[in-house]
């Protein structure tokens, strides 16, 4: 053919964009003795974003929470091409793709068309600015490797830049300013671990300047983390009262300059808020490939949040496009456990449907009526394909000073907990769930590290 392909020419190709959880939970169950696979992503690993906000101040490093992708594959029965390359384009109609190199080293060709009997499309999202002025700018997110690598680097420039010679008080007091805006999770959990570094490590090396170090965090609506219980929220804004992370809720920003951020409180006046460092977290929005493929489709893709998909993970208005994990619109939170579970789910799917034209072929061929029932019955049985079911392990969320808050499902209600002890239980969640043995072994290390010599200063 003129796309090229790792194929047996007997088995369906299926392609796998992105190597994220939903994708990377798919890969690791999907049969390649009844399918030729594909994996395409701009990037050649997983990456453990639970632990990602640690990776900001050096909590923990990050090579500690990522795993090539071809760590699963190369243990897979029969080879699986993985190509590093970003899917521009889907033709639905040809059931081919476009992929471009989009790294930095390019050979003489960066791009290439694959084709497929089958897409699993796990994209993922990006991070949601609303079209605010000066955010993508100016603004650092947190969501992959590199956004936490900035983040490190740019804050030990606002810490080492306060401490030029000359540097007027105004100004020593704008570097010193890190703002967070958006107070779900991520924007918590970022906050915390700025603050124990503060307390922890600058307070020692920047005896001068570390009083002078503030944190604010901005949020919409009128508390934090609207996802938890109650009386985790809050005491989570009682636990950053003592921590004097400076929290404005009902406050919206309006504008991102290079110096100042331009916020509207709850009594609706405007005010300037002059900062060094800003990290954005509110939230996710659609990538532009999945925004494409929603308009192929308008009658049936009119969700703006993402894809949608039946019960059984397959894309409205399609036949043979699947799609999971942030990159949809479901009832679910847009999560990692969601996302695995779901690429877990989709493996099996996959093995019914081949399962279910096998026994179609043998139901044609079958030679006696006796033979035929047979396969009938088996026939039935491949397509009776159970709807994908969430079975939802518990919330966890970091919030400084070795305390953690945690709803977890318990009987038919919820439990509820925070502080010192929940912080053990989160540890050892996440220690547990890490993705491989070498993964379990290196943070346990960067904690340890951590204890004993405090986190490293240096700037990448
Ligand atoms: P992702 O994991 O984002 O993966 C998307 C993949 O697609 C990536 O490999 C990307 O490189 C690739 N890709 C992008 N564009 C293309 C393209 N054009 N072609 C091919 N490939 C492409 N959830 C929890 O349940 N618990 C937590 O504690 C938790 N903590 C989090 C902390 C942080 C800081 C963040 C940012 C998120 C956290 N989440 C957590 C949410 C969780 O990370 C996401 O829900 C999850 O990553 C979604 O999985 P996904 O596979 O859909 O997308
Ligand atoms: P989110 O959508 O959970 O929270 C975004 C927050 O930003 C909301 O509280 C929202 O009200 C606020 N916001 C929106 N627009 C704003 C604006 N213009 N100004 C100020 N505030 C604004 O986003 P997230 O924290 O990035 O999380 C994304 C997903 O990843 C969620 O599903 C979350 O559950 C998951 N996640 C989970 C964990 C965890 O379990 N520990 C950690 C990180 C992320």
């Amino acid at each position: 053919t003129e796309y090229p392909n790792p194929t047996d020419p007997k088995k369906k190709t299926v392609v796998i964009l992105g190597s994220g959880w939903a994708s990377t939970s798919f890969l690791k169950s999907i049969d390649t003795d009844l399918y030729n696979v594909v994996v395409v992503s701009p990037r050649n690993y997983f990456l453990f974003t639970p632990l990602l906000p640690s990776c900001t101040v050096g909590t923990i490093d990050i090579r500690s929470l990522v795993e090539p992708i071809r760590f699963i594959t190369r243990h897979k029965n029969n080879e699986v091409k993985v190509y590093e390359a970003e899917c521009t384009e889907i033709d639905s109609e040809k059931k081919v793709i476009t992929i471009v190199d989009n790294s930095e080293v390019k050979g003489d060709n960066a791009t290439s068309t694959i084709a497929y009997d089958y897409l699993v499309v796990g994209i993922g999202a990006q991070s949601q600015t609303f079209g605010i002025k000066g955010v993508e700018e100016y603004g650092c997110f947190l969501k992959e490797v590199w956004d936490a690598q900035k983040i490190r680097t740019k804050l030990m420039d606002c810490i080492e830049t306060a401490a030029f010679p000359g540097q007027s008080p105004e100004e020593i007091e704008r570097l010193l300013h890190m703002v967070v805006v958006g107070g779900g999770p991520t924007g918590i959990e970022y906050a915390a671990e700025l603050h124990d570094f503060l307390v922890e490590d600058l307070t020692h090396w920047y005896p001068e300047l570390a009083g002078k170090i503030k944190i604010t965090l901005v949020e919409a609506m009128p508390n934090v983390l609207p996802a938890f219980s109650k009386q985790l929220i809050d005491y989570t804004e009682s636990t950053f009262k003592q921590q004097n992370i400076h929290l404005h809720t009902k406050t919206m920003v309006k504008e991102v300059k290079e110096k100042e951020i331009i916020v509207q409180g709850p009594d609706g006046v405007k005010e300037s808020m002059p900062y060094g460092l800003l990290v954005w977290a509110t939230g996710n929005t659609s990538r532009p490939l999945v925004k494409n493929l929603m308009a192929q489709y308008p009658e049936t893709q009119n969700i703006r949040r993402g894809l949608a998909v039946d019960d059984w993970l397959r894309m409205a208005g399609t036949n043979d496009i699947y799609a999971l994990g942030d990159a949809t619109a479901t009832k679910y939170a847009p999560t990692a456990q969601v996302a695995a579970q779901q690429g877990k789910y989709l493996a099996r799917v996959f093995a019914q449907l081949h399962a279910t034209e096998y026994y179609e072929a043998q139901v044609e061929e079958a030679a006696t009526p006796e033979e035929k029932a047979k396969n009938m019955r088996r026939l039935q049985k491949a397509q009776d394909i159970k709807p994908f079911h969430y079975s939802h392990q518990g919330s966890l969320c970091y919030i400084g000073s070795d305390k953690a808050i945690a709803d977890l499902p318990f009987g038919p209600g919820n439990l509820a907990s925070g502080g010192v002890a929940t912080y053990a239980f989160w540890r050892s969640a996440y220690i547990s769930n890490l993705f491989s043995a070498r993964n379990k072994w290196l943070v346990i290390t960067d904690w340890t590290k951590k204890t004993f010599w405090g986190r490293d200063i240096s700037r990448e």
